[in-house]
């Protein structure tokens, strides 16, 4: 690739030993499989998978990233826009053909049952497509903390996946129950009650925390393209995209509807990088890279 070395790009530390052989002598793994190669010849191939040496150490850019991982991270990415795309147009359909029901009196029940079946299943596409977004890059494992952002959006995905499940789960029970229409009485209800309250609490902490660590995941690819216009909405969106998701429904309810659509097309930019790297070697040619 005839773009290297850009002034972006970690330098390469090397040792040159006597024999004119250099060896790796920073905290380098294998862009392809994760292996720890400090010690070994630059000129040599990864011993657990064959990658050549070299290939790990071109530095942070995500275009110098392993493919398999790049694809990965695409597909992760494609997941959640098209996930979201998904659940907005179910919700307009839904909100339309309760209207119709209403109007014509009746079916609502199951309906209502398969709406929220339909938007379990978006929700749990999502989700994994967070997951696949989030996977570990080999090449930079070591620099992986403990609590990195990209741990942390994986545990909030778990903590969704769970959530959403159960909430199917008691919905379709409390429809099974009242189709026997034995009906165990009150306290049946005000157990499903505060069950359900305890969900929605939990699933709006996961929902919470999820958003903080993926703009602070985004961030740090944003940087690793390098577009300073991805990096610097990161940082904005993370107290632009709550105040519109709450005060900003003063703005005739419109708030989070704009939020979700910045957030949406940020994203998209990111992939945008993506797929052009997955086709080019490099980095899409956006406007404002430069920030
Ligand atoms: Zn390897």
């Amino acid at each position: 690739m005839s773009t290297l070395p850009t002034s972006s790009n970690q330098p390469v530390a090397v040792a040159v030993g006597g024999g004119g052989s250099a060896t790796v002598n920073q905290v380098a793994t294998c862009i392809q499989c994760g292996y720890a190669l400090q010690g070994l010849p630059t000129a040599g191939k990864c011993p657990e998978c064959g990658t050549a040496v070299a290939d790990s150490l071109r530095g942070f850019l995500l275009q110098f990233a392993g493919r398999q991982y790049l694809e990965t991270i695409t597909k992760g990415l494609s997941f959640v826009l098209n996930g979201i795309l998904a659940m907005v147009i179910l919700m307009i359909v839904g909100f339309v053909m309760a209207f119709g029901l209403v109007t014509a009196g009746g079916g609502l029940t199951a309906f209502s049952v398969l709406l929220t079946g339909a938007s379990t299943v978006i929700s749990l596409a999502i989700l994994w497509g967070y997951w696949q977004f989030t996977e570990l890059d080999p090449g930079s494992a070591a620099l992986d903390t403990e609590r990195s952002s990209r741990k942390v959006v994986r545990v909030a995905v778990v903590v969704s996946a769970v959530v959403a499940v159960l909430s199917l789960l008691i919905e379709l029970s409390g429809v099974a129950g009242s189709a026997r229409g034995t009906g165990a009485g009150a306290a049946v209800d005000t157990t499903a009650a505060v069950i359900n309250g305890g969900l929605r609490l939990a699933s709006a902490a996961a929902w919470i925390v999820q958003f903080f660590a993926v703009m602070r995941y985004t961030r740090l690819l944003g940087q690793r393209m390098p577009d300073a216009f991805i990096v610097k909405r990161c940082s904005m969106y993370m107290w632009l995209l709550p105040v519109l998701q709450t005060v900003g429904i003063l703005l005739v309810g419109l708030g989070p509807l704009i939020a979700l659509v910045m957030y949406w097309n940020l994203l998209d930019r990111l992939r945008k990088h993506l797929k052009s790297i997955l086709a080019t070697g490099a980095p899409a040619q956006l406007p404002k890279m430069a920030g």
